[in-house]
């Protein structure tokens, strides 16, 4: 049998409404209108005239079973959890990470720039006497996005939500190793009622439908997370096509530098989280330590104990720390600079070797002993592997932290504010961490100086990738020239 419906017709009230409403007054119970179990309704009473009004059903013991099995059927799936089990499983992260990193990272970022949505807006500029002026800041139009595997959810957010708070339209392409999580949020982005077209994911591989947004004509902009290499070309794709704007995030080999007053537990800790957290697998990671050499030894002992403290292991256990590199290319990629940094005569402190036999497993690795021109001092591994350096003052630790092409982020130690804030200003870096590491705030900007990008995202700063400036003269008394 059908819910009971309740209908009301307005014009027996006698005042200014006017006519019907009708609607299910079933319960609702897992987003439908049900009749409940044993078909027993309640009868309204309307207080002005005392006269029936309508039914509704009434539940019983049966129905609120019925209700609260749906509520614990939705609870146990959150679908919070549930993204984070199919990142896990598709990326190899840990579902510590995929939970509080990218699902929460994903939820904060769409949440924060949901605020920007009311609060863009240009300025009054006022020019002189005879000319007033504004700007307006609109959307660029149609965004074309490309994204890596090693954040999927992260990546998306951070591309997708100043976008659309900005109301530009999107075609994203996930990493093809990567996409799963990108799919189910499309799906989810149906249900929550998204208007047609606003939104549009793109599976597939970058040579193809990566290379076909960077060189659309019709697309109006395009944003870029992944390798230098790669992103040489999407600019390039770019000039040659439409002159599109183009903001890129690039790769990094981001330093920490610990001074000989730091509070030397804690820098350990924060310097092995720089490198070993996502396994490796992320673009600030502190891939480069600088130690200076009076605390060098002590330093050496304790982050070498920290590392293989840490649990590599199957991403799904609570307990573990690393999971598997993402993927046979990205394994093979870093064992083959591992094997460069032996061969070009660094010395392996530890690990160096496949984690046990299957899977995309590496050791925690620390190279010592490494010259500045080796190949693993200046390129991105994006993997477990760390080189710890010395240095013996201020000025020789901000040269070696800065000898390099890249510049995304950068990490200091030290318990004196003043050294730290004058080496922060000298470090070529879109990020410098005081006392941590890896800490990405959705509040401020992200994003690098030299090789590591153009542009910055996050915070309020992104809103500018996503909007066109126009001014506006308004001649207030000023007579034509001719
Ligand atoms: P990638 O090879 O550069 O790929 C990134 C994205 O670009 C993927 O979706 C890829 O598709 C696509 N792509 C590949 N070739 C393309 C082409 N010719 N034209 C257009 N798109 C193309 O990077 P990745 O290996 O996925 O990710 C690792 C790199 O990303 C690292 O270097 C890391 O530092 C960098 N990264 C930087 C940041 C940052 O914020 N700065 C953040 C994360 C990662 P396929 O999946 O099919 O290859
Ligand atoms: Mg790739």
């Amino acid at each position: 049998m059908a819910p009971p419906t309740f209908e009301f017709d307005f014009q027996t009230t006698g005042g200014n409404f006017t006519g019907k409403v009708a609607f299910s007054a079933g319960l609702f119970i897992n987003n439908e209108f049900v009749e409940s179990v044993e078909g027993s309704t309640v009868e309204l009473v309307n207080p002005t005239d005392g006269k029936p009004l309508g039914h509704v059903s009434a539940a019983t013991d049966k129905d609120i079973d019925i209700a609260v099995k749906a509520a614990r059927e939705a609870f146990e799936q959150r679908w919070g959890t549930k993204l984070a089990a199919l990142e896990s499983l598709n990326n190899g992260k840990t579902v510590f990470v995929s939970r509080f990193v990218d699902v929460q990272g994903f939820v904060n970022t769409l949440r924060y720039y949901a605020g920007w949505a009311d609060k863009i807006h240009g300025k009054t500029i006022e020019v002189n006497d005879a000319k007033f002026a504004y700007t307006r800041h609109e959307p660029i139009g149609v965004v074309g996005q490309i994204i890596p595997w090693n954040f999927p959810l992260g990546m998306f957010a951070w591309k997708i939500s100043p976008a659309l708070a900005t109301g530009n339209t999107i075609v994203i392409k996930p990493s093809e190793w990567t996409p799963l999580t990108a799919i189910r949020v499309a799906a989810l982005a149906k249900e929550a009622g998204f208007p047609k077209g606003v939104l549009n994911v793109v599976t597939g591989l970058g040579s193809v439908a990566g290379a076909a947004i960077s060189s659309h004509m019709d697309i109006d902009k395009v944003a870029f997370t992944g390798s230098t290499l790669v992103g040489r070309h999407i600019l390039k794709s770019a000039a040659a096509s439409n002159l599109k704007k183009v903001t890129l995030e690039l790769g990094g080999k981001s330093p920490s530098i610990i001074f000989d007053d730091a509070d030397l537990d804690k820098a350990v800790s924060w310097a092995a989280f720089g490198i070993v957290f996502n396994h490796g697998q992320t673009c600030s990671a502190g891939s480069r330590v600088y130690v200076h050499e009076k605390i060098y030894d002590e330093f050496l002992l304790k982050f070498t104990e920290k590392l293989k403290s840490l649990k590599v292991g199957n991403p799904f256990a609570p307990d573990t720390f690393q999971g598997p590199q993402a993927s046979e290319t990205q394994f093979k990629r870093i064992m083959g600079y591992i094997e460069s940094g032996k061969k070009d005569g660094a010395t392996l402190h530890l690990g160096g070797s496949q984690h046990g036999t299957e899977g995309f497993f590496i050791e925690p690795t620390i190279f010592t002993d490494v010259k500045p021109d080796m190949k693993i001092m200046r390129e991105e591994i994006f993997g477990p592997v760390v080189v710890v350096a010395k240095f013996s003052n201020d000025e020789e630790a901000v040269r070696l932290a800065n000898d390099t092409l890249y510049g995304l982020a950068a990490g200091i130690f030290t318990k004196d504010i003043s050294r730290a804030i004058d080496v922060s200003n000298k470090l070529k870096s879109g990020t410098v961490w005081i006392n941590e590491f890896n800490k990405v705030e959705v509040t401020l900007p992200f994003g690098g100086y030299k090789q590591s990008g153009i542009g910055r995202e996050l915070g309020e700063y992104a809103l500018q990738n996503y909007t066109e400036v126009k001014a506006v003269h308004i001649n207030l008394s000023a007579t034509p020239p001719i």
